[in-house]
């Protein structure tokens, strides 16, 4: 039997509705004796919250199955004097790190999400307080650096426009904590005790869940639900191991190839 990472946003739903049959998929696939780990680029709900949310959409998970890239901050930053420009929900899951108005260590940028918050923490103030922590020599890292995400009423902005503009402005480079950092998919394996050769990756974007994954060397699967777009597929030199229709084949699809 294999163990799986499976992507929540996309794979399993999109701005909270399910993905028709997904719920069910990841009970059989527990059932047919696989290990199953959530690997999530979320970075506006606590850990606690999303595990919640997906119960409540049908799917079976504990908390400590679900890995986030909050929690991946917090292993990297601890005991660092931090200033975030992060949604509020997730400050639970920063334990350990030191948040700070000036005089950072390191600047840490988190998601956009659907709310009125995204405003407030992408504010030309604090981008520009961001700017001049980095000026005076802090480091800069980001919960992820996604383009865009697929929500119900379409694609939207991501906070991967933000890394790339403090990049830009202070010539700096930032440290990815979430997917598709090498480190985030190495932390997924070691919990599950898994060799990354014999782990799949599943998940609904090019290039956080297939790209990143291949280069830590996991076996992976794209889900044509959530950002899926064919021409993001024919666009890139990306090949997935697998193209299933949604996370309700995956079970089949394993059976048959795996
Ligand atoms: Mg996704």
């Amino acid at each position: 039997m294999a163990a799986i990472l499976i992507d929540l946003d996309g794979a399993l739903h999109v701005s909270g509705e399910p993905i028709p049959g997904a719920a069910d998929a990841v009970a059989r696939l527990r059932r047919d004796g696989h290990r199953l780990r959530f690997v999530t680029n979320n970075t506006t709900r606590s850990r606690a919250q999303l595990a919640a949310d997906m119960r409540s959409l049908g799917v079976e998970l504990d908390d400590d199955e679900l890995q986030t890239p909050a929690a991946a901050a917090a292993r990297a930053l601890a005991g660092k004097r931090i200033l975030a420009l992060t949604m509020h929900a997730i400050v639970a899951d920063l334990e350990g790190v030191e948040l700070v108005g000036e005089d950072a260590d390191a600047v840490l940028l988190g998601g956009a999400d659907e709310t009125p918050e995204t405003n407030l923490v992408f504010s030309f103030m604090n981008l520009a307080r961001a700017f001049s922590e980095l000026e005076m020599g802090a480091d800069l890292y980001c919960l992820h650096r996604n383009r865009w995400w697929q929500t119900k009423h379409g694609p939207l902005l991501d906070a991967g426009a933000f890394v790339a503009g403090l990049e830009y402005a202070a010539e700096t480079e930032a440290t990815v904590l979430g997917k598709p950092s090498p480190a985030y998919f190495g932390a997924a394996c070691e919990a599950l005790d898994a060799d990354p050769e014999l782990t799949w990756m599943v998940g609904d974007d090019v290039e956080a869940d297939i790209a990143g994954a291949q280069r830590f060397g996991l076996r992976t699967i794209l889900v044509r639900t959530g950002k899926f777009r064919p021409d993001a597929v024919e666009d890139t030199d990306v090949r997935p191991d697998g193209i299933v229709s949604s996370l309700a084949h995956l079970p089949d699809w394993l059976e048959e190839h795996a």
